[in-house]
């Protein structure tokens, strides 16, 4: 089990500037999440502690605490309220848009505390506060250590009998101070005086670099000089404060140009065996140029078609393969679109560089996504012959797929050549830039690399990359994250191999997929054996070698039989403490193959199986996966057509039938037999 220290607090928890939840790392081996935000009141710090044990329960092996101000007060809304006296942000498990620390507008703020707010109700709710959120925890037997931000969250001259009786009542044995019962301003105030920026009232990072080390953890163990170093002022590190998503567009966005997207300069997703980029998912994939790829490496991402869309963007004219985005900010001024998403995981500085920067210079990526080559020993029902040499050689052998009509046919009527135009034993030009690029510089730019397929494993250039790292890892980025998604249908001694490489790398996070059980689900995933994937998932769990296991579920129309009996053996690793999750991915294309090509009783049927294994489940579930649950529940509801110009529903179910009854013929399958609830309908199309 990968156990986890959470943190929770104010801005003297969570601020612009590294606090002192980043400093537990060099005193414990545990990685830290940081749940800490600007302007939270005890109010909003108590729901926030209580919210993270509901969802991660036992994983939690301490919880850190930091009191703010009594005087700050929540205000709940859900509609947008105007102002900028303090931070909004909607909380993705409560669904509560809170303002932090008070109303945003000035007046009104004015206004209730002329008239509401009472300072001796104030301190009595802190106390409430937390004495509540320890009776909690010890429900939980979750250890946890509190602070307080200054030394007047708490005060001894009580107002009434009941307040000092509900002092009384608090486990102050929990608490560390400093200096008898100051809290960290005084600790930083009194110490560190001259390292304060300029205009800022909050600690200095140095300040909470001790705080850590002498108050919280009272080590004697310094770290090391160059980490120490870092402690002094870095601008680069200094951040505007953002409260939600319009906010950050509208201050780190727009303030560059109104189409300016940092995944344009740091992000990729690159297809090495056929040589195609593109700068996320939206835009369509071009071609790399084999003459540039001769003398920079790095064009196999700074494409001229990319760095012109970079022109583009900084001139705030708008690239046409964006259009996804576009799309949605054309629906008013207020719309997110993906361009937000894809710019706020890089560092406002790397953007404002980007930003700065001639268009046609090269940039070094930050995350990248790349396929070495489409080689698989799957041939999955909704994929096809551009992602798996199975299904190219089912094409090639047993030719093409015929009588389709709908968006789909031509996904399975040709080998897709142009995917694989190198054979096995010769060079791919566009591998060896990556390698080129990598040893270079990717190594030590990338923040995440992704790898997908194809299946990885089947693929020598996974372990040319894993042998890199096993011999050269202590060059890399030590903060860098690499994703590996697999089938995980390989051998036992396969799966040895790739454990035994990976192992002293502490960034490496799994992906694989799955969305039915046994027989159905080696229906869908022909090549699968169910019983082995289970044994390899259940293997990568308990080895406690990757630090995040994810299962992507491709919600097609066969999966809804056994969704949430496959749901459920992923909630047994939850009973047990296992940190797995999954998402649930809606398939578009083919359309014939999605679930909207089923007939409205059977909808109704899977949604109301899917409505129960949510609420058996809720409360082991986390936030993104109870969204993902909920939004599959609302399309089987509401939703009637796969995309935009899909053909009619009465033509993508004479497709379902025609491909499926070739399928169970080429690869030897029984649809009737395998899906008796859906087969009897498939008998009568
Ligand atoms: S603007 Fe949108 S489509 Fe274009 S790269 Fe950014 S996120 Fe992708």
């Amino acid at each position: 089990m990968k156990f986890k220290i959470v943190t929770h607090g104010c801005s003297f928890t969570k601020y612009k500037w590294g606090c002192w939840p980043k400093f537990i790392k060099w005193f414990s081996d545990y990685d830290v999440s940081n749940r800490g935000r600007p302007g939270s009141s005890n109010e909003t710090i108590s729901r926030a502690v209580i919210d993270s044990v509901m969802e991660l329960k036992s994983s939690i092996t301490h919880m850190y605490i930091m009191w703010s101000g009594v005087d700050r007060y929540e205000v709940i809304s859900d509609d947008v309220l105007h102002g900028s006296e303090t931070y909004c942000n909607e909380n993705g498990r409560t669904k509560l848009k809170t303002w932090y620390g008070g109303h945003p507008e000035k007046e009104k703020h004015e206004y209730y505390r002329r008239n509401f707010w009472n300072e001796n109700y104030q301190y009595y709710r802190t106390l409430e506060h937390i004495l509540r959120t320890q009776h909690f925890l010890a429900s939980y037997s979750i250890p946890y250590t509190m602070m307080v931000f200054n030394k007047d969250v708490i005060r001894t001259n009580f107002f009434s009998n009941s307040e000092r009786d509900l002092y009384n009542e608090i486990d102050w044995s929990k608490f560390i101070f400093y200096d008898k019962n100051k809290g960290l301003h005084e600790y930083a105030t009194e110490n560190f005086k001259d390292d304060y920026y300029p205009g800022d009232q909050h600690p200095p990072p140095k300040a909470h670099y001790y705080w850590t080390k002498n108050i919280m953890f009272q080590s004697e163990i310094f770290a090391p000089k160059h980490e120490l170093d870092k402690l002094e002022w870095n601008p680069e590190e200094i951040e505007v404060p953002i409260s939600n998503d319009l906010d950050y567009k509208k201050k780190i966005l727009d303030t560059k140009s109104a189409s300016f997207c940092g995944a344009k300069w740091y992000n990729a997703t690159i297809w090495l065996g056929s040589g195609m980029t593109t700068s996320c998912h939206h835009p369509l994939p071009h071609k790399i140029n084999l003459e540039e790829i001769k003398t920079n490496p790095s064009a196999i991402h700074n494409t001229k078609e990319k760095k012109e869309q970079r022109r583009q963007m900084q001139c705030g004219e708008r690239p046409a393969g964006c259009e996804y985005c576009w799309k949605i900010e054309d629906m008013g001024k207020d719309a997110i679109s993906d361009r937000v998403y894809k710019s706020k995981i890089f560092s406002q500085n790397a953007l404002q560089t980007a930003f700065d920067t001639d268009y046609k210079k090269d940039h070094n990526l930050k995350t990248l996504e790349i396929a070495f080559d489409r080689t698989c020993q799957f041939a999955c029902s909704y994929c096809n012959p551009a992602f798996s040499t199975t299904w190219a050689n089912d094409i090639k052998q047993k030719g093409a797929y015929t009588g389709l009509t709908s968006d789909g046919r031509n996904h399975f009527t040709h080998s897709h050549e142009s995917a694989e135009p190198y054979k096995k034993d010769e060079t791919n030009p566009y591998v060896e830039a990556f390698y080129k690029w990598w040893e270079t510089d990717l190594h030590k730019s990338l923040d995440e690399l992704r790898i997908t397929g194809g299946e990885p494993m089947m693929s020598p250039n996974l372990w040319r990359l894993l042998d890199w790292i096993e011999t050269q890892g202590d060059k890399m980025n030590p903060n860098m994250t690499i994703a590996v998604n697999s089938n995980l249908g390989a051998k036992k001694e396969i799966i040895e191999k790739f454990k035994k490489k990976i192992y002293e790398f502490p960034g490496f996070e799994l992906y694989t997929s799955n969305e039915a059980t046994y027989q159905q689900a080696e229906y869908i995933r022909d090549g699968l054996d169910y019983t082995q994937w289970h044994e390899n998932l259940c293997d990568f769990i308990w080895s406690g070698i990757p630090k995040a296991v994810h299962n992507m579920c491709t919600i097609n129309s066969l999966c809804l039989e056994s969704l949430p009996q496959f749901l459920e053996t992923l909630i047994a690793f939850k009973h047990t403490g296992k940190q797995v999750n999954f998402t649930l991915n809606i398939l578009r294309f083919p359309s014939f193959q999605s679930p909207l090509v089923l007939p409205d009783d059977l909808r109704n049927k899977f949604k109301g199986d899917i409505e129960k294994f949510l609420t058996t489940n809720e409360k082991w579930l986390e936030g993104m996966e109870i969204n993902h649950t909920q939004r599959l529940i609302d399309y089987l509801d509401v939703v009637k057509t796969p995309h935009a110009g899909a053909a009619t529903q009465d033509k993508l179910q004479k497709d379902f039938k025609m491909f499926y009854s070739q399928y169970d013929k080429r690869r030897g399958k029984d649809f009737e037999k395998t899906f008796p609830i859906i087969g009897e309908w498939y008998r009568g199309i």
